[in-house]
């Protein structure tokens, strides 16, 4: 399977932060994994142009259900799509949180970019509060079977594993518990799509950067990451393109 490098720019960047975009494909021709940034909605169609004829795929941070309609500040999978992008992160734990997204909203998007084209990259995480008290397991089990479609496929779904606490905060899981994560989406992902779960792409996010992604990445059933902080830098994000490009 060919890993992915993800980027979240989140609320970040206006038109300068481009510059990046082309240090990045400069510095990082033909990297041996994809390579993938999903800046604010009012840059995808200027990145996708800057990316063309480059290895650079880009995305969205998120899609309204619908195709269309009276929903006024939303963009549809459709829209995304028109405008460049590959791919779109549905249920980020930012979203989940600032906009009380569901897991069935969350499946309602990740449908609704698949329909569109779109690669769903659907995120699951437990807070700080449910790791304390043993739930993690439960947790994401739980959001895995609500937010994943069915019909999903290897080139359909993407799967990123985020802890919500080590998110932005520098923090992150061991090794150890990122490998029983990993394993156990893995076998209820089998359980859910079948055969095509071994191909399907297993992000881990949360602090990731240079220094820390080659040990992450050894990790088995760890496919790549989904990338905040450190995706807004071309130095940052190359540093984890190239650790995972040698994984
Ligand atoms: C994220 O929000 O998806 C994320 C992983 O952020 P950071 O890398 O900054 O922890």
């Amino acid at each position: 399977m060919r890993k992915l490098a993800a980027g979240n720019w989140k609320m970040n960047g206006t038109a300068a932060a481009l510059s990046e975009v082309a240090a990045l494909c400069t510095a990082h021709p033909a990297p041996a994994c994809d390579m993938l940034l999903c800046p604010p909605a009012t840059l995808v169609a200027q990145m996708a142009a800057a990316a063309k004829g480059t290895a650079l795929q880009v995305g969205g941070q998120d899609c309204h259900a619908k195709a269309s309609g009276a929903h006024t500040g939303d963009i549809s999978a459709l829209m995304l799509q028109d405008a460049g992008a590959t791919a779109v992160i549905v249920g980020h734990s930012e979203r989940r949180t600032d906009h009380a997204e569901t897991d069935a909203q969350v499946l309602a998007k990740a449908e609704a970019a698949q329909a569109a084209g779109l690669v769903a990259i659907v995120c699951i995480g437990e807070t700080e509060a449910e790791r304390d008290a043993g739930r993690t397991l439960d947790v994401i089990g739980t959001q895995l079977a609500g937010s994943v479609p069915a019909a999903s496929t290897a080139a359909t779904l993407v799967v990123a594993y985020e802890p919500v606490w080590a998110i932005g905060t520098g923090r992150t899981p061991t090794i150890a518990e990122i490998a029983d994560v990993h394993a156990f989406l893995r076998a209820r992902l089998t359980a859910k799509i079948g055969a095509e779960a071994a191909g399907v792409r297993l992000l881990y996010g949360g602090s990731v950067k240079p220094s820390n992604a080659a040990e992450i990445f050894a990790v088995p059933h760890v496919d790549g990451a989904l990338v905040g902080g450190a995706s807004l830098k071309a130095a940052d994000f190359g540093g984890i393109v190239a650790a995972l490009s040698a994984a």
